[in-house]
């Protein structure tokens, strides 16, 4: 549904390690992993939410 552009995830890179960001889909939605240091972020209606207050372990992504 709301996925991301290949591209554009490759220009984002993570916030805190600039690490290369992978699309999973989770059971509470899409969220954005880095694999570096294992952190993600969700992603709301499209927009990825890579705020410090966002972050959270990875499969973490809560509802809303
Ligand atoms: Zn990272």
């Amino acid at each position: 549904m709301s996925r991301l552009d290949a591209t554009l995830l490759a220009v984002l890179g993570c916030p805190d390690c600039h690490g290369p960001l992978a699309q999973r889909e989770v059971a509470s939605g899409t969220e954005l992993c880095c694999e570096p240091c294992l952190a993600a972020w969700p992603v709301e209606e499209g927009v990825p939410q890579l705020l410090p207050e966002s972050r959270r372990p990875r499969g973490m992504v809560a509802p809303g």
